[in-house]
């Protein structure tokens, strides 16, 4: 250990050519306190910030070394595993190591750096200063210090007026790095004096100080802390009472730090174990075999809706958790619902963590920090619950694996089901995906042997899938039929009604119109920054930009023929309730959508009213699409099926399967069988009629031909370039020099496709290309390609062009990643 002289560090600047390790001394004091994952100060330049401890190279590259100023943590945030992770990510996924880093621990670890203004020792008064100068030494003087912040919104003071002040020695300026929010604490009070002597301080107390004596008495029969709201409250006593006490010497508080319980200590009915069917068993088996190995292994596990997926994963985390290891379970955000953290929590109790965006930033941290001490072994959340920091991984199960939300749009761009296998290759654990509709990557890497496949056909305890019906529009409207609903959708519904059962109505956000639109020219409203529709937000009548946050009132007027036959849409939800509320009078609905979901709880109080039979029907977004479980439920409308087929992505196929597959999985969940209606302009297309017949099989294979015939990942990889620039002509330059710079560094095999205009070819005044870029499937990283990109990205020396680097086509598997 005393050999070890130099941290290598990577410090929190994402500028470029700081995207290295930067070395420093240990200070002999800190030398036992500093490893690999540790969070420190250090100096930089002139400043001080925050850094991670990812090495302790032998030799330092420089002669002189600063010291590292402070560890920052008693426990590092990260372990060597997970930096060893982060560097093997900011390499595929090239991104500067900081931003993974980062990515990886709590967002109130991140720290904030805040200057601070103090009088300087050649302050002399404050007579004859200009007005501005007077104010700001003035409050000086009053409070001692002032953030820089606060100085400058003082009238007259101003950014080089500070500096000349700071300059002439007249103000000292200091900059503190600190964490965001402080780990909560909480006052506790514990007698200082035996029993005795504070029954005796009792009876020698004046005759009005009744609230004083309770307290005494209190502790004098029960010597053990309590925290001070709670003893307050118990003994209706005011503060100032104990206040008295503390001065007298009698008693003593203490601040204790505190776990904030986002389940504010509400207690989860315990669960037992099922008695497995057949098919779970034969699941279970096969997750149970490598488990006990301790060998890694990745599995399919291809379950239809309702076939018992989530029991599987509970029992195999309870012999996780048996042999001395810990899990990880992801799910997508928005199925992270009551129900679904009940189910953990009701089988393993306090041993679950639970992290999801609807917490505070404290409460995240303090779930963290459950795992990270060793307090839970097992944590359930969203995407980045995959770096939970678990010595010893044995399981991570990810649900609903071919969620779109498990890849992330910004930088660090990686993809939760390549780290996990990552992560689960390096612990000797298993990776068990399950999902009813598995993305068509897994998919292929199942049936070609790479990922071991177990399926589940039945629905437990024998229900019966669904009848589908798939309504066509063409027809609807030939026959006259405008509305929205179908005449068959518009039945079901009545009847379902009628029988006092309850209908889920879905409709795809992307797909409907929130747009104004002018019904002379055809035109709809632009934003003036990016080439993409204003959207109507009717609650506060405003057309916005969901890019570049641009906001309008709405116009009278079309704005670019003048005509007055405007026509605004409501978001697809909100029009779709008034076409309700027309056709059927009186039918009370529930509609879920950004709109009435935006505040915190708002999603879980919508859902519960549904489930009490508050509404006949449940109308919303995706957000409705899974994970619920109903029983009343016995109608699923789907509104518009092809909405998505168009968008142009080549995974809308895959996109409009999953979702009909999903959606038609909420109705008859229970006794009642259930019904669905697909209503569709495009009745014939693969997607949809496939889903419809609940022919996983044959959609799987099919798309697979045609990936094939595309050359589509599975097939290939593929990178995107995305490249912006405020003036069109540099950036097509530039574009078409990038492609030319790429083109004779590419694999064997290898193709470049671009430039080409973007799918929204301008935002916030950028214009933007993209490039992609195909290469073969082999089982090693593509260096070579990685390192080009580098360079490519370290030659541009236009500053005002960005390059965003992206890999699609991810799920892969990764042998050889080392
Ligand atoms: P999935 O996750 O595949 O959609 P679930 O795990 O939610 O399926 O199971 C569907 C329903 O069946 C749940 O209500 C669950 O409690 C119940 N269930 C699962 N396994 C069993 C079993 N072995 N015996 C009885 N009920 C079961
Ligand atoms: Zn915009
Ligand atoms: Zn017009």
């Amino acid at each position: 250990m005393d050999d070890r002289r130099i941290a290598a560090v990577m410090v929190d600047v994402a500028a470029d050519g700081t995207d290295k390790p930067f070395d420093y001394l240990i200070p002999k004091e800190l030398v036992t306190e500093v490893t690999v994952g540790s969070r420190v100060k250090v100096p930089f330049g002139p400043r001080k910030r925050i850094g991670y401890v990812i090495d302790f190279p032998a030799r330092a590259q420089i002669d002189r070394l600063r010291p590292i100023l402070e560890v920052m943590d008693l426990t590092p945030p990260l372990t060597p595993e997970l930096v060893r992770l982060a560097r093997w990510m900011a390499q595929v996924y090239l991104c500067p190591l900081i931003t993974v880093l980062q990515a990886m621990v709590p967002a109130v670890l991140k720290g904030n750096y805040r200057r601070f203004l103090r009088l300087g020792p050649a302050f002399s008064g404050e007579d004859l200063l200009p007005e501005a100068e007077a104010r700001l030494i003035r409050l000086l003087r009053e409070r001692e210090e002032l953030t820089l912040e606060e100085a400058i919104g003082l009238e007259g003071v101003t950014q080089p007026l500070i500096r000349r002040m700071v300059d002439d020695g007249r103000l000292v300026m200091e900059e503190r790095v600190g964490d965001r929010t402080t780990r909560k604490r909480r006052t506790w009070v514990v007698p200082s004096q035996p029993a005795a002597i504070l029954r005796n301080e009792a009876e020698s107390l004046p005759k009005n100080a009744a609230r004083q004596r309770d307290v005494l008495h209190h502790f004098a029969t029960r010597p053990e802390e309590i925290p001070l709201q709670e003893l307050l409250a118990d003994l209706k006593a005011p503060r100032s009472a104990v206040d008295r006490l503390v001065e007298k010497g009698l008693l003593r508080r203490m601040e204790k730090e505190e776990f904030r319980d986002p389940f504010g200590g509400r207690s989860f009915a315990r669960t037992q174990p099922l008695p497995l069917t057949p098919e779970q068993d034969q699941a279970f088996q096969s997750i149970l075999r490598p488990l006990q190995a301790g060998e890694h292994r990745t599995l399919l596990l291809h379950g239809v809706t309702g076939s018992g997926k989530t029991e599987i994963y509970l029992q195999a985390i309870t012999e996780t958790l048996n042999s001395g290891r810990q899990a990880i379970v992801l799910v997508p955000e928005i199925s992270l619902t009551p129900q679904m953290v009940r189910r953990f929590k009701g089988r393993f109790g306090d041993e679950v963590a639970v992290l999801h965006s609807g917490l505070s930033k404290g409460e995240r941290f303090d779930e963290w920090r459950k795992i990270r001490s060793g307090d839970v072994r097992v944590a359930i959340g969203a995407r980045s619950a995959i770096f939970a920091p678990f010595p010893r991984l044995g399981l991570v199960v990810i649900d609903e694996e071919h969620e779109s939300s498990y890849k992330q749009e910004e930088q660090p761009r990686y993809h939760a089901r390549e780290v996990a296998r990552w992560r689960c290759r390096e612990h000797g654990a298993v990776l068990v995906l399950g999902t009813a509709t598995p993305s068509v990557e897994s998919y292929f890497w199942a049936r070609t042997g790479r990922f071991e496949w177990v399926t589940l056909n039945e629905r437990v305890l024998g229900r019966s899938f669904p009848q589908v019906e798939v309504v066509d529009m063409r027809e609807e409207l030939k026959e006259g039929n405008r509305s929205i609903f179908s005449s068959p959708l518009r039945e079901s519904l009545e009847a379902c009604v009628d029988r006092g059962e309850q209908a889920v109505l879905f409709l795809n956000r992307r797909g409907f119109s929130t747009f104004v639109l002018c019904r002379e020219c055809g035109e709809t409203v632009q934003c003036p920054h990016c080439d993409i529709s204003l959207t109507y937000h009717r609650t506060n009548q405003t057309l916005r930009c969901h890019y570049c946050g641009y906001a309008s009132g709405v116009p009278r007027e079309c704005p670019s023929c003048d005509s007055s036959h405007i026509r605004y849409f409501g978001t697809g939800t909100q029009r779709v309730e008034e076409e309700l509320a027309r056709l059927m009078p009186g039918l009370r609905v529930i509609r879920m959508d950004v709109d009435t979901t935006g505040r915190k709880g708002a999603h879980e109080r919508l859902l519960s009213a549904f489930g009490e039979g508050e509404a006949d029907v449940l109308l919303g977004t995706q957000m409705i699409a899974k994970g619920l479980d109903f029983p009343r439920v016995t109608l699923v409308g789907v509104i518009a099926a092809d909405t998505m087929l168009h968008l142009p992505d080549f995974r809308a196929a895959e996109r409009t399967f999953q979702l009909l597959t999903q959606v038609g999985g909420r109705a008859g969940r229970h006794e009642k069988p259930g019904r669905v209606v697909v209503q569709t302009y495009s009745p014939g297309h693969y997607s949809i009629r496939l889903a419809a017949g609940h022919e996983a099989e044959t959609f799987y294979r099919q798309e697979c031909l045609i990936r094939k015939r595309h050359r589509y990942p599975p097939f290939c990889r593929l990178f995107t370039l995305l490249l912006s620039h405020p003036d069109r002509g540099g950036l097509m330059t530039a574009a078409h020099r990038a492609a030319q710079f790429l083109m004779p560094r590419l694999p064997e095999g290898g193709e470049v496709l671009g430039p080409v205009p973007a799918p929204i070819p301008r935002i916030k005044d950028r214009y933007r290309i993209q490039i992609m870029i195909k290469y073969e499937d082999h089982t090693d990283e593509p260096t070579d390609l990685v390192e080009a990109m580098r360079q490519l990205k370290a030659g541009l020396k236009d500053p005002e062009l960005r390059i965003g680097i992206d890999r699609e086509g991810v799920s892969l598997p990764f042998d050889g990643y080392r």
